[in-house]
């Protein structure tokens, strides 16, 4: 069973829009939609494998009914599945984060630390987020800041546009700005230390949590430097344009644009998934033949081998 389609789990954090229900065909009770967690096996949100004979279970039970060489020779090394990928949607901004890296979070948190990557699918014309500090600042003036509601005044804020891509490493204090819609693929991970949360309660009616002293452990102070732009140029073959998203040693993503068919190989290497954000696409393997709309997920365990693709379409490809 080497590929099947995944559903996501929902998430209605009080920032979220409509988008994922109206534009991305995510259907489920919820009013609002903050995130869906297309291809999760964190237990605070698992997907399920709705096609084939193992339907109905978890990313987690199928991983595990299958044994851990489905993750392929690289996959199988990390501790823990080492992805997690989301559409996010935000009506609001997020609050102002910072996640941290993996020595810290395995030792204070026991899971992995969280260095995330977005990629935009769409935004309004004025959006934007916050991406690290505009100017080099200490430790105890961060603390100030955060103290005094004025931290934004030292951030970074970007404008935002479709097809930007956004690394975020773990230490950068971050935060998507509203109107955003984007894929995130990112780290097992959901240790997130809240510095500011433009002053919101949650649906309790009380403030959301501070994480502060925890924040000031493992956030990097210095601006960084970045284009927001795809780490790859475009390579096209007759039908297919892809492009390198963004690599690191827990992720490496593609974006590809297709009109027709064309083929994607899955080595033993690593597990890989494809998740669809335009158009239609069939996607067959080994006798196998998924219909895939906009938003829908296949995950595709280590050494499925070619996998053909066919559609006016285009998806994020991702895997170790
Ligand atoms: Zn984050």
């Amino acid at each position: 069973m080497p590929i099947v389609k995944l559903a996501p789990a929902y998430k209605d954090y009080i920032w979220g829009g409509t988008n994922l229900k109206e534009k991305y065909g995510k259907k489920c009770d919820l009013n609002i939609v903050a995130e869906s967690w297309e291809v999760s096996t964190h237990p605070d949100g698992p997907s399920t494998v709705v096609s084939g004979p193992y339907q109905g279970k978890t990313l987690t039970e199928y991983i595990d009914a299958l044994g851990k060489d489905c993750l392929g020779t690289k996959g199988k090394e990390f501790e823990f599945f080492p992805m997690l990928i989301k559409f996010i949607d935000s009506k609001q901004p997020l609050s102002i984060q910072v996640h941290p890296d993996n020595e810290y979070a395995l030792r204070v948190e026991k899971e992995y630390g969280k260095t995330e990557m977005w990629y935009i699918l769409d935004c309004q014309p004025d959006a934007t987020l916050y991406f690290g500090v505009n100017q080099s600042i200490t430790k105890e003036e961060f603390r100030e800041r955060i103290e005094n509601n004025t931290i934004l005044e030292v951030l970074k804020e970007v404008p935002v546009h479709k097809g930007d891509v956004f690394f975020i490493k773990a230490g950068t204090i971050h935060a998507i700005g509203a109107g955003i819609t984007l894929c995130e693929i990112q780290q097992n991970s959901n240790s997130t230390y809240r510095v500011y949360d433009f002053g919101r309660v949650g649906k309790d009616g009380k403030p959301r949590e501070l994480h502060i002293d925890k924040a000031i452990d493992v956030s990097n102070l210095n601006p960084i430097e970045s284009d927001f732009k795809p780490a790859g140029k475009p390579v096209s073959d007759e039908n297919a344009t892809t492009m390198l998203l963004a690599t690191c040693d827990y992720f490496t993503s593609f974006e590809t644009t297709l009109r027709g068919s064309t083929i994607i190989d899955v080595d033993e290497e690593s597990f890989a998934s494809m998740v669809l954000v335009e158009g239609n696409a069939t996607v067959e393997n080994d006798g196998e033949v998924l219909e895939l709309t906009k938003g829908e997920t296949v995950f595709m365990t280590a050494g499925s081998g070619p996998v053909k693709v066919t559609g006016d379409c285009q998806w994020i490809f991702s895997r170790v």
